[in-house]
Parts: C-alpha cells; sequence; structure tokens
C-alpha cells in the first residue's frame, strides 16, 4: 500500500532504539521517570507507524483490526486497573508476550514461501530460531499465567515440591533439545511439526512447574525474571521475522529484567539459581488466606489519639509503607500528616524496602502520586543504620520486610532476607487490620515487642483519624 524508502524506516527504527534507551535511563530515576515514559511512548508510536508503513505489504484490514482490539482492551485495563492490582496486569501482560512468541513462530513455520526463502545453512538457523522463540514464549507464557495466578491470589503462595523435580526439570530440557534435534532434521524435508507441537506442550509443563514451584517470598524475583523472558521472546520473534527494531527491543527488555531479576535477589539475599530451582518461600500463602498468629505473647494496641501524641512528641520520625497501603490506598493521607509533622518540627523520612508491596517500585508509584518530595525518601541501604536515632517508625500495613526473624531463625522462609530494622528505635507503631500474617504467610515476632504499639484498622481509615488528632 505505501511506497517506503527502507533507508527512512531504518533511520526511525533507530530513532526508536534511542528513544528505548533514554526511557530505560529515565525509569531508573523517581525524578525523570515521566520523562521516561514520554521517551518510551514517543519511541513505540514511532515503531508502530514505521512497522505499518515499512515491512508490513499486505492485509492492512487485520492489521488496522488487531490494533483496535488490542488498543481497545489496552485502554480499558488501564483505566480500570486498581493500583493493587498492577502486579497481576503486568504478569498478565508478560503472558501475552509469550503467546504472541508461539503464534508468529507456527505461523512462520507454516509459511509457504519458508523453504523458497532459506536453503542449506540459512534454513537451519531460521529453523533454530523459531524453535527458540517458540521455546521461550511458551515457557514465558505458562510461567506468567501461574505468577498471575499467585499474585492475584487464585492460586495459593506455598511452593509446589514435586518429588524428583530437579530431574522432572532435566527430563523437559532434554525433551525440548532432542526434540529441536528432530525438528531440525525433518523440517529440511518439508515437515517437523510434530515436534515442534511436542515440544510447545514441554515447554508449557516447564513453564507452570517452574513457577508453581517457587513460594511466596521469592516471587519478586519471578516477576522480574518474567519480565525478561518476555524480552528475550521477543527479541527471538524479531530474529524469526527479520526485524531488527524487535530484536534490539526485546534484548533492552530482556537484559534489564534480567539486572533487575539480580538486583531482586541480592535485596532478598538469594540465589538466583537456588530461587530458580524453587522450593523456598512460604508454607503458608498470602495475607488474605493465611491462618492466625501463633501465640508470642501479648500485643500492645494503641489508638490513633495516642498515635498522634507519640509523633507530636518525635524529633525523628520513620514512615515504612508496605503492601498494606497500597490496599488501603492511604498513600495521600500519609503525606498530609507528613506535612503536619514536618510544620511541626519533626523530622519524617520514608524507609523503602526494595521488595515491599508486590512488584519492583511499588512503593515509590504509589508516594510519588502523593507527591511526596523524593529527597525525604530512601532506600534500605541508605537509612538502616539510622533506627537506633529514630523515635518513632510507623509501619504502614508492611509486615515481612519488618520481620526480625529473617535475621534471627535460619528455619524461616524468609531467613536471610535483610529487613528494615525498626524495632532499634525507641517506639515502632504498625498499622494493620488483624494479625494476620504477611504474603510470605510467618508470623512477625515484632508486633509482640515491649517498645511495638499496635493500631489495628485499615491504613486509610486510621491514618483519618491521626491526622484529625493532630
Ligand atoms: P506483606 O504482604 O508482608 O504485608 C502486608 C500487610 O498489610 C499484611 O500484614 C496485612 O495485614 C496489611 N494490610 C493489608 N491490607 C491492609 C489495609 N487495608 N490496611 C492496613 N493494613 C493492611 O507486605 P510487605 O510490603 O511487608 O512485603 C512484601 C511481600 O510481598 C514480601 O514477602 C515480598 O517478597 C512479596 N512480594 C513482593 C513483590 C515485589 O516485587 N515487591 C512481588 C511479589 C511478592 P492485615 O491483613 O492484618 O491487615
Amino acid at each position: 500500500m505505501f511506497e517506503v524508502n527502507v533507508g527512512i524506516i531504518q533511520v526511525a527504527y533507530i530513532i526508536a532504539t534511542i528513544l528505548f534507551i533514554l526511557a530505560l535511563g529515565g525509569l531508573s530515576n523517581q525524578e525523570t521517570a515521566r520523562r521516561g515514559n514520554w521517551y518510551g511512548i514517543i519511541g513505540m508510536t514511532i515503531a508502530l507507524v514505521a512497522t505499518i508503513i515499512g515491512p508490513v505489504e499486505q492485509n492492512y484490514q487485520y492489521l488496522i483490526l488487531a490494533l483496535l482490539v488490542g488498543g481497545s482492551i489496552g485502554i480499558l485495563l488501564a483505566k480500570r486497573v486498581q493500583m493493587t492490582q498492577m502486579p497481576e496486569l503486568v504478569a498478565i501482560l508478560h503472558s501475552l508476550v509469550g503467546l504472541a512468541a508461539v503464534a508468529v513462530g507456527f505461523a512462520n513455520f507454516m509459511d509457504p514461501g519458508r523453504l523458497s526463502h532459506y536453503m542449506g545453512v540459512e534454513l537451519t538457523i531460521h529453523d533454530i530460531e523459531t524453535y527458540l522463540g517458540i521455546l521461550i514464549g511458551a515457557v514465558t507464557f505458562s510461567g506468567s499465567i501461574i505468577a498471575f495466578g499467585k499474585l492475584s491470589g487464585r492460586i495459593g503462595g506455598s511452593p509446589l515440591t514435586l518429588p524428583g523435580r530437579h530431574w522432572l526439570n532435566l527430563l523437559l530440557l532434554l525433551g525440548a533439545i532432542w526434540f529441536g534435534r528432530e525438528f531440525v532434521i525433518q523440517s529440511a524435508a518439508g515437515a517437523g511439526i510434530q515436534p515442534l507441537i511436542i515440544m510447545t506442550v514441554i515447554a508449557l509443563l516447564f513453564g507452570i512447574h517452574m513457577v508453581m514451584a517457587i513460594g511466596g517470598a521469592d516471587m519478586p524475583v519471578v516477576v522480574s525474571m518474567l519480565n525478561s523472558y518476555s524480552g528475550w521472546a521477543a527479541s527471538a520473534t524479531g530474529f524469526m521475522l527479520g526485524n531488527d527494531l524487535l530484536i534490539v527491543t526485546g534484548a533492552l527488555v530482556g537484559s534489564s529484567g534480567a539486572i533487575l531479576s539480580y538486583i531482586m535477589c541480592r535485596a532478598m539475599n538469594r540465589k538466583f539459581i537456588a530461587v530458580i530451582a524453587g522450593g523456598f518461600g512460604t508454607g503458608g500463602g498470602t495475607a488474605a488466606a493465611s491462618g492466625a498468629a501463633e501465640d508470642q505473647g501479648e500485643v500492645v494496641p494503641v489508638d490513633a489519639q495516642e498515635t498522634a501524641e507519640l509523633l507530636s512528641n518525635a524529633k525523628e520520625v520513620m514512615i515504612i509503607p508496605g503492601y498494606g497501603m497500597a490496599v488501603a490506598q492511604a498513600q495521600h493521607t500519609v503525606f498530609e500528616i507528613t506535612k503536619a509533622l514536618r510544620a511541626k518540627g519533626v523530622n519524617v523520612r520514608f524507609g523503602i524496602h526494595p521488595v515491599a508491596g508486590r512488584m519492583p517500585g511499588h512503593m515509590n508509584v504509589l508516594l510519588a502520586e502523593a507527591k511526596v518530595p523524593y529527597d525525604i525518601v530512601f532506600e534500605m541501604d541508605e537509612i538502616n543504620e539510622d533506627f537506633p536515632k529514630v523515635d518513632v517508625s510507623v509501619v504502614i500495613g508492611a509486615n515481612d520486610i519488618v520481620n526480625p526473624s529473617a535475621l534471627t531463625d535460619p528455619n524461616s522462609p524468609i531467613a536471610g532476607m535483610p529487613v528494615l530494622e525498626c524495632w532499634k528505635g525507641e517506639t515502632s507503631i504498625v498499622l494493620k487490620r488483624s494479625m494476620a500474617t504477611g504474603y510470605a504467610g510467618v508470623q512477625n515476632p515484632l508486633f509482640f515487642l515491649e517498645n511495638t504499639r499496635m493500631l489495628f484498622g485499615d491504613a486509610k481509615t486510621t491514618l483519618d483519624e491521626v491526622l484529625k488528632a493532630l
């Protein structure tokens, strides 16, 4: 339909690539994140337009239909989704990237012109690209669906430990390699669909087993790992289609996801291989599903009035937000309280754990939405040593990230994970609705310490009362 110079398309692709790199750079810092998003949006628009008027040569009606359907679903989802559902949305979007890689792979293989386009070594290379694309895509697809189930609480958080599961994984891997060889041999003779389908089933099973075997506490690594896989799946699709932009974009997502997985592993003091091998994590499940507290003694409840007094009399206050702040949507009230305290001369800071909430950067997004200034928001590593000087720590809907048993109990599912050591301060006030456990399904000894006070109730409601009392 369009006659466009190939050079113009290449230039557009290079500009889009540069914008994607700038987008990733921007997203690494709160102050530049908004700009980073815009770079990404402009880059993607250029990429889409260049692809539509460039490499696509026919069947525009289907393309426009697919764009309209996909675009409308995307807009609808983005408008409807609650902040607390973001992690599940991200997981399900990863699954779509995997599914697309599988679909493109099969379409590529079934293309009648395939054997006339490629011959000899070129055909073998093309077949390997197709095979790998479908393999990574299928693992990403089924793994992300299970991650979606776990993050939304539809599937329990406890790891599935099948007998001989490492052998099972090895068997699936060897099967995938063997059928790959079969596929390449048969493909040259115009066949090969059978080994391709068998491998797809193997890859789907592998994806399900891999994520099912990972316990709740290790889910942050899974989320970033599937993010990385979806990038490699897109990159493999780029190789299949001979599209440079898709190769580069996929590689950017793949490598940045891999770096994020590394950061998450370091934050949780886990070895990547140990997480992937699975079996760590919870015996309990999600906060909602978890059972009652083990009896560890008495807790000391406080009300909003007493909390306001403790805060007003403090010089140093540390706010530690967690998943419950997202559930309660309490971030705006938190900022109002921060402003009120700062007006009284109290130094208020925020301490952010790298795996707080349900997705990387979850708390930073919420605080940015409430317009909390970035210069009072600190990473765990920056402020953990300051707790002995803190008068009051306010733990808002956080649990696992302030659990001292991570440091003291080697049998805990979160053993070894660095946590925010708020108990070293003078007083900790914990806001939550009940004595239920957090995502990792373990009881928290912090609640029973002498210098801890429990403010029970929905965090938004109780914080509104605290604000009124202030
Ligand atoms: P947790 O899930 O450990 O604890 C959240 C707490 O919030 C619960 O104890 C719950 O108690 C409380 N809560 C829930 N709703 C409300 C409400 N409306 N008002 C007040 N309190 C509420 O969250 P953390 O942020 O401390 O830790 C994150 C956990 O999630 C870690 O285990 C991490 O590994 C995992 N994870 C993190 C991901 C990431 O990428 N960041 C991804 C996947 C998992 P109650 O029910 O009694 O109110």
